[in-house]
């Protein structure tokens, strides 16, 4: 593979030509996969999986850039790392993908049946997880490919219905009829994660009902008149005086004319519309509860997809919001509708649909979950587990302690089926990891499985230690687990991090990872949300494209912290790419450098002179800050840091310095070594951060290196960089930081004074205690500022003063440079006289209409007031032009 390399190195970088074929070389060498080393302690990550929906999005490209940095960085510790990668069935989503393409051959899931369907869902399925790998792999992630999992693997899947059985058995799991949330378009139930709720100004429309006996009435309001047609009774708070005569009589249902008791119950809140409300059992969670303790029955007026049902009587067929019309109108024309208020109130939506949901009273398989969520809150609190940023911490517990208990049944076909048999014969349940034949009960052969499949974030939730092998005794999972981060983003907190908390416990017995690491959500330039809807979305593989994958991955990793969101701004892609050419032209420039003299490459410790000492103290000392960041999961800073180390430091002033030397050789011991050694190891420190450009510099050094140098086959298995204490060297940091102020102070008064490139200018130097250090420095000065002559006069204090001269005190020195030396004094003179002239008869001008009594009185006050402004600063202008041709 390396005989593949071009050793010539092209003018420019090329991204594209570089990333497929390092990628390669990694995967043909197996680097991605861990040794297991008993001896060492490994790092792990398990990837979130992508849902198998298609393509990967800027949210993904962050998760697996910021997974890949930890667990490159960790490898070249030394660690075993395993970073496993999955993708996810993605239940409803991908259903719905699949079933909109059945739709555009004009087909329904159910015209093709079951079996048909599943096929054609595992097809698109296999497609789709072609494409989500490779788009992995041009991201550059190095995940071990070789233990990828899918939630509907074998293994994964005997792990659900293994966790379904044991917590069935122990009464954790268990079918009852509760309300639930339906989607009508999705056609099944979802958890209360999966709804978003969302403020509506709506209606609250009063009603009144005819008592049965006598002509009274009583009024109730409610926000959906269509459930009118359920309601199965009404309410009154039992200590309501108002209503105290009515409790036991009946009122008969508008509509249906169905005769329906008025019920007094302690969840009625008085103050609510009349006080009296309608009670809807199928199709409120309130009411629901009251119909239990009151026993009242139930009745469901709606069909799966939300049209009326049977027991809709005269509006059955039509669809809920056209029902909600017909009955207000039929109302209205018995005189029964008295009232209607604006009132603006919650309601659930689909989280895949957007459709308004539907709560519906309906038999569901439930995970209770208080019992499940206790030691997940232990977990937390004793600190076993540590969220970061710390804040979510909060928001974890606040959610676990008011946990309520999980719908997991979905009425989809695509998933992991329900492992549960109906017996026709006993009517008992068979519950088995294994497909059953017969029922456990009386042995009949005549069983029916569940039609229904698990919610998608029921494996999602043991994905920890499913992945590695769970329920099985794998050495893969005695070795890797429990896992030591889990990346992701703050959103799925609950629904995916908490989920595998609370299993991962009950299923193993230990924690399923030690750090929560929580990373933001990516804005675009004026910091909104990305979404399709707004437009402003990137493509992760339209971008690595024009920009290269390492330009990319800087963007993305740039300024994150955890738990804050991120702006991706086309700027920010521009800076990575940049940041990759000045790589590659500072290591073409090394390369180079190297080729007549590659055999002397020994650093001569004893012999450095000053600047290499703090090139190499500097390097010593970013490698010491960064890795405290990167061990505190500050990654954006860390990154910063090693940036602006090879930018700020190594590119624009040590290579500047090393040019110099270079001219001058013999006089000064070569700076190759040290060259070499700093780019060398700054390519590894950068290596977890823009792994292609990395690898493909260091190659070209390395090829050119005496053996010994680099000694692995490649910088992604070579060792992290760590701290020598004895490089670190203040005294040198402290004259190069000073000669760097005063070249730079001289470069800006060029530009301040616009001195063309070609002008020398004149810069005499007082440093004090530093004189002598910085003395060597001079011929560096005058080429970097051109700045000649250089003096260095001795004392400040003992200077005759300056005239004509601009002084710079910098923090250890002063910069003189006399005028003449960057101006024309003759010219600026001139110049500045003209400028006083004209200001001068300006002023007269000026003056003269101020104290003319005419425009006084006839112009408007305003415009006074801003001839007298003109005025004051014109002369404030005139004094300080006068004052500046007195120094000349
Ligand atoms: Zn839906
Ligand atoms: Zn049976």
């Amino acid at each position: 593979m390396t005989e593949a390399l071009n050793y010539e190195m092209p003018k420019a970088y090329e991204p594209g030509k570089v990333e497929q074929k390092w990628y390669q070389f990694w995967l043909e060498k197996r680097y991605f996969e861990p040794k297991i080393d008993p001896k060492k302690k490994p790092f792990v990550i398990i990837m979130p999986p992508p849902n198998v929906t298609g393509e990967l999005h800027i949210g993904h490209a962050l998760t697996a850039i910021l997974e890949d940095i930890m667990t490159r960085w960790h490898r070249m510790k030394g660690e075993p790392t395993l970073w496993l990668p999955g993708v996810d069935h993605a239940g409803i989503a991908a259903q719905v993908v699949v079933e909109q393409l059945l739709a555009e051959e004009g087909l329904t899931r159910h015209q093709l049946g079951r079996e048909r369907f599943i096929e054609r869902m595992w097809q698109w399925a296999d497609q789709c997880r072609g494409t989500i790998a490779q788009q992995h792999q041009r991201l550059g992630v190095s995940c071990d490919w070789s233990r990828e999992r899918f939630t509907l693997d074998e293994g994964p899947s005997r792990a659900v219905r293994t966790v379904f059985v044991r917590l069935y058995e122990k009464g954790l799991i268990y079918r009852g009829e509760r309300i639930i949330n339906w989607c009508p378009r999705c056609a099944t139930a979802l958890s209360d994660l999966e709804v978003d709720h969302k403020e509506i100004s709506g209606h609250l429309w009063y009603v009144r009902y005819p008592l049965a006996e006598g002509n009274q009435f009583i009024t109730v309001a409610t926000t959906r008149p269509e459930t009118i047609l359920g309601d199965t009774a009404v309410a009154v708070n039992p200590d309501d005086e108002r209503f105290k005569a009515m409790v036991g009589k009946e009122a008969i249902l508008p509509a249906v004319n169905r005769v329906i008791p008025i019920v007094a119950d302690e969840a009625v809140d008085p103050s609510f519309g009349t006080g009296a409300v309608k009670i809807t059992p199928a199709h409120d969670p309130v009411d629901f509860e009251v119909a239990q303790r009151q026993g009242l029955s139930l009745v469901n007026i709606l069909n799966p997809d939300a049209t009326m049902n049977e027991n809709a009587g005269p509006y059955v067929g039509l669809d809920r919001f056209a029902c909600r019309q017909a009955i207000l109108s039929d109302l209205e024309k018995d005189g029964l509708l008295i009232k209607v208020e604006p009132y603006a109130h919650s309601v659930g939506h689909c989280q895949r649909c957007q459709t308004v949901i539907e709560p519906i009273a309906s038999k569901q398989w439930f995970v209770k979950m208080t019992p499940l969520a206790k030691p997940a809150i232990d977990a937390v609190l004793d600190g076993r587990i540590t969220i970061i940023p710390e804040r979510f911490t909060k928001v974890y517990h606040n959610w676990m302690e008011n946990i309520r208990d999980w719908c997991i049944s979905r009425q989809l076909w695509w998933g992991h089926r329900i492992p549960v048999w109906y017996c026709q014969e006993c009517g008992e349940l068979t519950v088995t990891i294994e497909d059953a034949k017969a029922c456990s009960h009386c042995g009949s052969a005549k069983i029916e499985q569940d039609p229904d499949v698990l919610d998608t974030w029921f494996s999602s939730a043991l994905w920890a230690h499913s992945t590695l092998g769970w329920p099985d005794d794998t050495e893969d999972l005695r070795y890797f687990y429990p896992t030591t981060v889990m990346e992701t983003g703050y959103d799925i907190l609950f629904f995916w991090v908490a989920r595998m908390i609370m299993m991962g416990l009950e299923d193993t017995g230990d924690i399923p990872f030690r750090n929560v690491y929580l990373h933001g959500l990516i804005r675009d330039e004026k910091g909104e949300k990305m979404s399709k809807i707004k437009g402003n979305v990137l493509n992760p593989l339209e971008t690595l494209e024009k920009y290269g994958t390492d330009a990319l991955r800087l963007a993305l990793s740039m300024g994150t912290s955890p738990g804050n969101d991120i702006k991706l701004t086309p700027s920010r892609l521009e800076a990575g790419r940049n940041f990759a050419n000045k790589l590659w032209n500072a290591t073409r420039f090394v390369v180079r450098s190297i080729e007549p003299d590659r055999t002397n490459m020994k650093i001569q410790w004893g012999s450095l002179p000053v600047e290499d000492r703090w090139i190499l103290s500097r390097l010593s000392r970013t490698i010491s800050s960064v890795t405290n960041l990167m061990e505190g999961f500050q990654f954006g800073e860390a990154q910063r840091q090693i940036h602006d180390f090879l930018w700020g430091e190594f590119c624009d002033w040590y290579i500047e310095f090393t040019k110099i030397r270079l001219r001058l050789a013999g006089e000064a011991p070569s700076p190759i070594p040290v060259l070499v050694y700093v780019l060398e190891t700054s390519l590894r420190l950068l290596h977890p951060y823009m792994p292609f450009v990395t690898e493909e510099l260091w190659q070209h050094l390395k090829h050119r290196l005496p053996s010994g140098w680099a000694a692995t086959e490649s910088i992604m298995v070579a060792a992290y960089p760590e701290v020598e204490d004895k490089v670190i060297d203040p005294q040198a940091e402290r004259v190069m930081e000073s000669v760097i102020e005063i070249i730079r102070s001289i470069r800006n008064a060029r530009a301040q004074y616009k001195v063309e490139s070609r002008q020398w200018v004149e810069a005499q130097i007082y440093s004090n205690q530093l004189t002598s250090a910085i003395i060597p420095y001079s011929q560096t000065i005058q080429t970097l500022a051109r700045a000649r002559p250089v003096t260095f006069p001795g004392s400040r204090q003992e200077a005759p003063p300056q005239e004509n001269a601009l002084v710079i005190v910098l923090k250890e020195s002063e910069v003189i440079i006399p005028m003449e030396s960057m101006i024309d004094l003759e010219a600026e003179r001139k110049r500045l006289q003209d400028e006083i002239e004209k200001s001068q008869a300006e002023v007269v001008r000026l003056e003269a209409r101020l104290n003319n009594e005419d425009f006084l009185t006839k112009a408007p006050a305003a415009v006074i007031d801003k001839e007298r402004q003109k005025l004051y600063s014109l002369t404030d202008k005139l004094e300080r032009l006068k004052q500046q041709i007195l120094e000349f």
